[in-house]
């Protein structure tokens, strides 16, 4: 039998990650993943593909309707090639989880492929071809989730589906209904909005994006209903039927009037669920919450002293860098060093167009805490590089504390907020008030002059572009 100093459980980012992280400390790792390819949900099914896809139809839109405006005659029909669209996806999948192997091989990673399971604490079976066991000092559980859906709703996979569906349908839909207006949601239904569907989105919350910021939220519903998107928050899903090609969802709205939706697809997009199934936790005396994760101390320790959990399978956001973050951090653990995660400072994205970016606390996060704070807020249609490049959609939005001017959030909606970000995080990272990022100069033009500018309103109302 193989012995390992670490076994991990789930080749995702938070697991892949942590396998490196443990070989590069010098310690003998394995790495057990029950498909074929490594990179979980993120390579395969979730951050990877969703962005290629909307690359694509991004390109297509652009051609549809902006190129006229930029002086570029298309002569000819421009048309979709979903199949062809789809391929490129794939094959951008498959490079990046090939690339996953090399890094593998490169740091001497044994690749286990096979359903792991807990024998006991110290011995894992993997159920694949030929059924293995391993034993292990210590074992990263890092099995991720898989999507969730209402009790009521039959997922179908060809009408009815989720996220993974979404990912390789064979035809535009005419009608896409989009249960949820969280971040997959949105993303997804704005690929197939721009290759030309209607897409009608239905949120139970009272608005989308339910735990951003409410005026970034505010502002992405502004752009999609400018964009022709069908958004219907306060809507209680209690139904979805299928009759033949055709999907009807029924919901009651806020006056508790029936509202019904008629779709040819429809995406539910209602959140992940953590996943264990087959793991055998109880073998090993890990616990198990009752929200299905795997519960964990602040060390990311199980109830089993050498099983640490990792990733979407434990509390806090469903974010691949959050998962990569708690692989190294558990991997430095078990080296004996003392790492660090501040949690507070795991931005959160949505790839639409404008794209939505935040890190830190939102503004009703304050008030709720009772916390006096500042806000500078600077609009993109401002800047000049915006107008040059017409995404004139979005702000920046700085929250400072009203009295140290320490920066608390900073919240965005806007072309490439996804990467302007980062420079919110570093400035936090380093509790930089709001005048520190303000008297910091920021390349003209470039989208990130929006930072300096809503930096400047925060401090003393100073922007100098409005
Ligand atoms: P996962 O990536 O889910 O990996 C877990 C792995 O464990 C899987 O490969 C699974 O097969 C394997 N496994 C499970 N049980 C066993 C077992 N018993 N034995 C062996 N193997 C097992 N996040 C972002 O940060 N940015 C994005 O842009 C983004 N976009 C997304 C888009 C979509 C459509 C979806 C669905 C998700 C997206 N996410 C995004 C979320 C992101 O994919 C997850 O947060 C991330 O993958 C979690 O990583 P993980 O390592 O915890 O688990």
């Amino acid at each position: 039998m193989n012995s390992y100093d670490v076994a991990v459980i789930g080749s995702g980012p938070g697991g892949y990650v942590a396998a490196i992280r443990c070989a590069q400390l010098g310690m003998k790792t394995a790495i057990i993943e029950k498909y074929s390819t490594l990179g979980g949900t993120c390579l395969n099914v979730g951050c990877i593909p969703s962005k290629a896809l909307l690359d694509s139809s991004h390109h297509y839109e652009d051609a549809i309707k902006h190129f006229e405006e930029h002086g570029i005659d298309i002569s000819g029909e421009v048309k979709v090639n979903l199949e062809k669209m789809i391929a490129r996806k794939q094959s951008v999948v498959d490079q990046t989880t090939g690339g996953i192997d090399f890094l593998m091989k490169k740091n001497k990673i044994d690749v286990y492929e096979g359903l792991g399971s807990f024998k006991d604490a110290t011995h894992i079976l993997i159920k694949g071809e030929k059924e293995e066991e391993i034993e292990a000092k210590n074992t990263i559980i890092a099995t991720g989730s898989k999507p969730s859906s209402l009790p009521f709703i039959n997922i179908d996979k060809e009408r009815v589906i989720t996220s993974t569906e979404a990912l390789k349908l064979k035809e535009v839909p005419k009608h896409l209904i989009v249960i949820g207006g969280g971040v997959i949601g949105l993303e997804l239904g704005q690929v197939y909005k721009r290759l030309g569907a209607e897409v009608s989105v239905v949120e139970y919350a009272d608005r989308i994006l339910p735990t951003m910021d409410a005026g970034v939220s505010k502002e992405l519903n502004k752009v999609l209903k400018k964009q022709k998107f069908n958004i219907n928050a306060s809507h209680k899903v209690k139904s979805v039927e299928r009759v033949g090609d055709e999907v009807i969802v029924k919901a009651d709205n806020k006056k508790g009037e029936e509202v019904e939706f008629k779709g040819d697809y429809c995406l539910v997009s209602v959140g992940r669920r953590p996943y264990t199934d087959g793991l055998n936790a109880e073998a090993a005396g890990v616990k198990i919450n009752d929200r299905g994760q795997v519960e964990v101390n602040d060390h990311l320790q199980t109830s089993a002293s050498n099983i640490y959990a990792i990733g979407d399978v434990i509390k806090g956001a469903m974010l691949a860098h959050k998962a990569e973050e708690e692989g190294v951090f558990v991997a430095e653990t078990l080296a004996g060093q003392k790492p660090h995660i501040d949690y507070n400072l795991i931005p959160g994205v949505v790839y639409t167009w404008p794209e939505v970016a935040a890190v830190g606390k939102t503004e009703e996060q304050l008030k709720e805490a009772g916390v006096e704070y500042k806000v500078g807020q600077f609009p993109m249609r401002a800047l000049g590089r915006s107008r040059a490049s017409m995404d004139l959609d979005g702000f920046v939005k700085v929250l400072a504390d009203k009295t140290t001017d320490e920066i608390l959030g900073v919240h965005m909606v806007g072309a490439r907020a996804a990467d302007m970000i980062a420079e919110a995080v570093v400035a936090m990272e380093y509790r930089a008030s709001a005048e520190d990022v303000s008297r910091m100069s920021h390349a003209h033009p470039t989208f990130t002059e929006a930072i300096k500018e809503a930096a400047l309103a925060a401090t003393g109302d100073r922007a100098l572009h409005v």
